[in-house]
C-alpha cells in the first residue's frame, strides 16, 4: 500500500520506481472517499488528478527532469482560485462561481508538478474558528468525531492529518492556518505578509491576509513555501525580495534566542494542562542551550479587539463586490428597486457570521464612530509594530501556545461569537504586524486531544523560523 512520509522520500521512491503518482491518487481519492463523513472536501478533482498523475509518470519514463513538486498531491481551500473550477469561500453567495484564472500559488505549484486533488471546506468567507460557519455544513476532526478542526481552514488540516492529500493550502487573516493545524495535529504556517503573492486568493481583510501551508513535516512546508514564495506582477503588496532555499538552509544550525510574552503562560483563559506543559518545555528548551526569556507585553489584551475591528472594516469593503450584480447571487424575487435587489441578494447569500462582520465593519468605519475605533485600532496596531522591531532586534524567536484550549466540541462555542473570538488570542498578533508564524504539533493532552507550540519571528526572516522548527520537530 501506498505510505507517504515528506516529498523528499517520496520523489525518491519515485525515481527508484518503486512507486508512481497515479498510485498515490489512487490512494488519495480511496482515503477520501472513505472519510468522506468528515466533510474536509467540497469536490475531488478525480478524473483531472488521475490524468495529470499518468502525465507526470509518462513524463519520469521518458527521462523528463522532475519539477520540486512533482506528483505532490496537494488539496486546496475553498477560497483559492483555480482557473475553471468552482470557487465559492464556502459561501452560498457564490455557490456557482467558477474561477477565470489561478491563484499565482496554484499556477507555481502546478508549474513545479503538483497534483491539485480537489477543493476543501471552510469557514464561510474563510470567518471563524471552528469550521461551522460553511454553507456547506461543519468539518468534524479525524482524532475525535464530536469535536471541531478548528478554522477557518478546517478542511484542509483535517485532510493533511487524516491521509486525504500530502500537503494543503489555507488562508490565515487570524490564525486560520495555525489555530487548526494546533486542533488536528499537523504543522501549519503562516509567511510574512506579502512572501506570497494574494492574487486569486479571494479578499476577507486585505492587510492581514496571506495564503498558508499545512504539512506533515518541516521539510515539506519548507520547500512548498520555496515553490510559492515570490514576487508577481498581479501583486502589488507582494515582495521584491529573493526567495531563499529555504529547505536546504534546514541543515543549518538553528537560532538560539527565544523570547515568549509572559502575559500569555498566566492568562486566565489558558487550559491548565497546556500551560503546564509549555513552560515545563521551555525549561528544557533552555536545559539543551537555548536561552528562553520571558518579557512583559502588556498590549494582550487588546489583539482581539484590534483585530476585529480592522478586520471587519476590511470585509465590509471587500465583501461590497458581492452583490448580486457584479458577483454572486441575485435573488429571484420579485423586487421594486435596486435596493431591493441588493438586499434581498445578500440576505440570502451570506450566512449569519459574515453578516454580522459585514454590519460591525460599516459600524466602525462610519462617520461618527470611525475615530473611536477603526483610528484607534490603527493606532494600536502601529505600536505593535513598533514593539515587534524592538523584540526581534534581541530574540531570533518568539514562542507562545498556539490556542489556549485543545479542539472544542462542535455547538459548544456557538452561543457567543466573543468566546468564539478568544480561540483567535495568541494567533492574531503575528497578522497584526505582519511576521512569519507556525504552529509545531508537538503535545498531547490527557483528553487525547493535540496541541501546538507557536513560534514567530521576524519579517522575511522564514529561515531563522523553519531551522529553529526543524530542531524542535526532529
Ligand atoms: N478566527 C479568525 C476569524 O474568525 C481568523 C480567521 C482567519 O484567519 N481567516 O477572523
Amino acid at each position: 500500500m501506498f505510505r507517504f512520509t515528506t516529498i523528499k522520500d517520496y520523489h525518491t521512491a519515485l525515481q527508484a520506481g518503486e512507486v508512481s503518482c497515479i498510485q498515490a491518487v489512487d490512494y488519495y481519492l480511496d482515503q477520501i472517499a472513505r472519510q468522506s463523513h468528515l466533510n474536509s472536501f467540497l469536490e475531488v478533482f478525480a478524473e483531472e488528478a488521475k490524468m495529470q498523475a499518468r502525465a507526470l509518470d509518462n513524463a519520469r519514463a521518458s527521462s523528463i527532469p522532475m519539477g520540486k513538486m512533482h506528483g505532490v498531491v496537494v488539496g486546496i481551500k475553498d477560497v483559492l482560485c483555480y482557473q475553471g473550477h468552482k470557487v465559492t469561500a464556502a459561501s452560498k453567495i457564490l455557490e456557482n462561481y467558477t474561477a477565470i484564472y489561478s491563484a499565482t500559488a496554484i499556477s507555481k505549484l502546478i508549474e513545479a508538478g503538483a497534483i491539485i486533488i480537489g477543493r476543501q471546506n471552510c469557514d464561510e468567507f474563510a470567518m471563524g474558528s471552528s469550521n461551522e460557519n460553511s454553507a456547506y455544513g461543519p468539518v468534524k476532526n479525524g482524532l475525535d468525531t464530536t469535536r471541531v478542526p478548528g478554522g477557518s481552514s478546517g478542511g484542509s488540516a483535517v485532510a493533511v492529518q487524516s491521509n486525504m492529500c500530502m500537503i494543503s493550502l489555507g488562508s490565515d487573516t487570524g490564525g486560520s492556518v495555525r489555530q487548526p493545524a494546533d486542533f488536528c495535529g499537523v504543522i501549519g504556517l503562516k509567511p510574512s505578509y506579502g512572501r506570497i503573492s494574494r492574487y486569486g486568493l479571494i479578499a476577507y481583510a486585505s492587510s492581514f491576509d496571506q495564503i498558508g501551508i499545512f504539512s506533515k513535516s518541516i521539510s515539506d512546508a519548507s520547500l512548498t513555501l520555496e515553490v510559492i514564495a515570490g514576487s508577481d506582477d498581479f501583486d502589488s503588496t507582494v515582495s521584491e525580495k529573493p526567495v531563499p532555499s529555504y529547505s536546504t538552509e534546514l541543515k543549518n544550525a538553528s537560532p538560539k534566542k527565544v523570547a515568549y510574552f509572559k502575559e500569555t503562560l498566566s492568562h486566565p483563559g489558558l487550559d491548565i494542562e497546556i500551560k503546564k506543559q509549555t513552560t515545563q518545555y521551555l525549561e528544557q528548551l533552555k536545559n539543551k542551550g537555548y536561552t528562553v526569556e520571558g518579557i512583559d507585553f502588556p498590549l494582550l489584551q487588546f489583539l482581539v479587539p484590534t483585530y476585529y475591528v480592522l478586520t471587519t472594516a476590511e470585509a465590509s469593503s471587500n465583501l461590497s463586490r458581492f452583490d448580486g450584480i457584479k458577483f454572486g447571487h441575485r435573488t429571484s424575487q420579485p423586487i421594486s428597486d435596486l435596493t431591493e435587489l441588493y438586499k434581498l441578494s445578500r440576505t440570502e447569500g451570506f450566512g449569519a457570521e459574515v453578516q454580522r462582520r459585514i454590519l460591525l465593519g460599516t459600524f466602525v468605519l462610519s462617520a461618527g464612530y470611525f475615530d473611536a475605533y477603526f483610528t484607534k485600532a490603527q493606532q494600536v496596531r502601529q505600536k505593535l509594530v513598533d514593539l515587534t522591531k524592538d523584540l526581534f532586534s534581541n530574540y531570533d524567536v518568539l514562542v507562545s501556545p498556539t490556542v489556549p484550549t485543545t479542539a472544542f466540541k462542535l455547538g459548544e462555542h456557538n452561543h457567543t461569537p466573543t468566546e468564539m473570538f478568544l480561540a483567535d488570542i495568541f494567533t492574531v498578533y503575528a497578522n497584526l504586524v505582519g511576521i512569519p508564524a507556525v504552529s509545531l504539533p508537538l503535545f498531547k493532552h490527557t483528553n487525547g486531544m493535540p496541541f501546538g507550540l507557536q513560534v514567530m519571528s521576524d519579517h522575511f526572516n522564514e529561515t531563522a523560523l523553519l531551522q529553529f522548527s526543524e530542531s524542535l520537530m526532529n
